[in-house]
């Protein structure tokens, strides 16, 4: 930020919980043996000194676990099988992520001593797919991991042939106090510098791979648009503030840190770069007026580039919902995500899938976007 020439560049520090991973190692002991590709879920405990060894239910859906009485699963390890739809805009893993964040407090209510899910990941390699789980699981979880599509299919197969049973042992640390911080840095408007347009994007990522979709692409975007906004002739009308946050991955820690600290600065619109590479497809507005004039300047200037409109359900990103839950405006730059979830969260989420064409059209959309907020008269949406 500060070779780009951003003004009132700095961190803004907060406190998390930290959870980090440790040996994880799971393996069919019957009908057949196998070891098969599993990762700890996160907040998850570890698993006793030798593991567990147990026999293990295979269950459809987390509706189907929670329909189950008590005592249900007194001694297993729970697998939900469920697979991820793929789909353009990331609603698959948006219906199944339920079964990550609940998942082991369900199964622990029914008596299981691990609980295990299908990976929420539209994949088909022996990579596990990681994740955080709800809050309460830090003190009311059960040891849990994800297991690698192809390993679950296993499992349904070899489940046919007699009882399954098998090891599993994880070693993740015990739950501790530590901070992260949001990045920050602006170019300050010229005739309105109290209204502020926030573009966000997030700096941290899950640990198996290098977070170059989830959410380095997000950050270069983020970017890519300072660098050509900072190089316009003349300067921004209003401020646009350009915000990396912390601690996404494990609940939106960076993001609400941010929303509370900064309740009392005038945002006017805010939006975030949280959905991989693009290109950029549909334009969501959160207006209280979806017709308003300015959503129209934003068409006349996205049309070009192949974006069409979407609905005024905007929610604007991760980092920046709590805002948007507060009732600041915001807008969604839609980005094609078909093959997001093949490596979100897996250990393929590497440099080598980053594609230059796909990341310019997203910083050609988002600095247009943001240059009509930037520049425009009819404002307050
Ligand atoms: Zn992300």
């Amino acid at each position: 930020m500060r070779a780009l020439g951003l003004a009132n560049v700095r961190q803004e520090r907060f406190p998390l919980q930290v959870w980090e991973r440790g040996r994880e190692d799971a393996m069919v002991l019957s009908p057949a043996p196998q070891r098969i590709a599993v990762t700890a879920l996160g907040w998850s405990p570890a698993t006793p000194v030798g593991g567990i060894e147990a026999e293990v239910a295979l269950v459809d859906s987390l509706e189907a676990l929670k329909a189950a009485p008590a005592n249900a699963y007194k001694g297993k390890i729970v697998l939900v099988t469920q697979a991820t739809p793929r789909t353009h805009d990331g609603s698959g893993y948006g219906a199944t992520g339920p079964i990550r964040r609940f998942g082991a407090l369900e199964a622990k209510k029914r008596g299981a001593v691990a609980f295990l899910l299908r990976s929420l990941g539209t994949h088909h390699h022996r990579f596990a797919h990681a994740g955080s789980q709800d809050r309460a699981t830090i003190t009311q979880g059960i040891p849990a991991a994800a297991v690698s599509p192809p390993d679950v299919e296993l499992l349904q197969r070899l489940a046919k042939r007699g009882p399954l049973r098998m090891t599993l042992t994880l070693t993740p640390k015990p739950v501790r106090d530590g901070f992260s911080q949001n990045v920050i840095g602006e170019i300050t408007g010229s005739e309105k510098p109290e209204e502020i347009v926030l573009v966000g994007a997030h700096i941290d990522s899950w640990d198996l791979g290098t977070g170059a979709i989830d959410d380095g692409a997000g950050t270069a975007i983020v970017l890519g648009a300072a660098k050509l906004i900072k190089a316009l002739p003349s300067p921004p009308k209003r401020t646009i503030r350009f915000v990396l946050f912390g601690a996404e991955e494990q609940g939106i820690t960076g993001g609400r840190s941010y929303a509370e600290k900064h309740k009392a600065d005038n945002h006017l619109v805010v939006t975030e770069a949280d959905f991989g590479q693009g290109p950029v497809y549909g334009l969501n507005t959160r207006f209280a007026d979806p017709e308003h004039p300015t959503a129209q300047a934003l068409m006349r200037v996205l049309a070009p580039l192949g974006v069409v409109r979407g609905s005024n359900a905007a929610d604007g990103g991760p980092d920046v919902s709590p805002m948007v839950e507060a009732g600041v405006p915001a807008i969604d730059l839609a980005m094609e995500g078909t093959d997001y979830f093949d490596l979100h969260h897996t250990a393929d989420d590497t440099f080598d899938k980053i594609e230059r064409g796909r990341i310019n059209q997203s910083v050609a959309a988002y600095v247009a976007a943001l240059w009509t907020f930037l520049s425009w008269a009819a404002i307050s949406v």
